[in-house]
């Protein structure tokens, strides 16, 4: 358990005066923490000695643990044969597109799977085609070997 100091947000601002708290998680000098079910803070100290607190231990709490900034990174691909194979034959639907990929996504070329991952004609990993991409984009051609489907 560390013992932590932390001052109250008002909006996005720390104010007032730093209060001491316990920290089950490890938190460092400026983590932004939920103190409570309400308020957020800023750690202001970290590992304040126990004779600190001597006085008014019982009646010091626990903060809820660090604020887990929402990642602002891309969504990341995901693949699933069965959603990919429904997600292109939707797509090719509603655009009223030929359906040009295999029926089962297995390549009539190299005999891998469109949907997932495989090798290129170079032996390397290429990544197939996603769900997302089987929902938004026409599949002409096989991710792997390139193959055309649609010659
Ligand atoms: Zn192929």
């Amino acid at each position: 358990m560390q013992i932590i100091k932390v001052q109250f947000l008002k909006g996005e601002i720390p104010s007032g005066k730093a209060y001491t708290y316990f920290s089950e998680e490890t938190v460092s000098t400026g983590d932004m923490v939920q103190i409570n079910s309400s308020a957020k803070g800023v750690i202001t100290e970290v590992d304040i000695p126990e004779s600190e607190i001597e006085d008014f231990r019982d009646k010091v709490k626990t903060i809820v643990g660090k604020v887990v900034s929402e990642s602002k990174e891309e969504p990341g691909e995901r693949f699933n044969v069965l959603d990919s194979l429904v997600a292109q034959k939707c797509y090719c639907k509603e655009e009223s597109y030929p359906h040009f990929a295999p029926e089962d996504g297995i390549c009539w070329k190299c005999n891998q799977q469109i949907y997932a991952e495989g090798k290129n004609r170079m032996g390397n990993l290429s990544k197939g085609i996603s769900i997302e991409k089987a929902g938004s984009e026409l599949i002409t051609g096989c991710p792997h070997c390139n193959w055309s489907y649609c010659d």
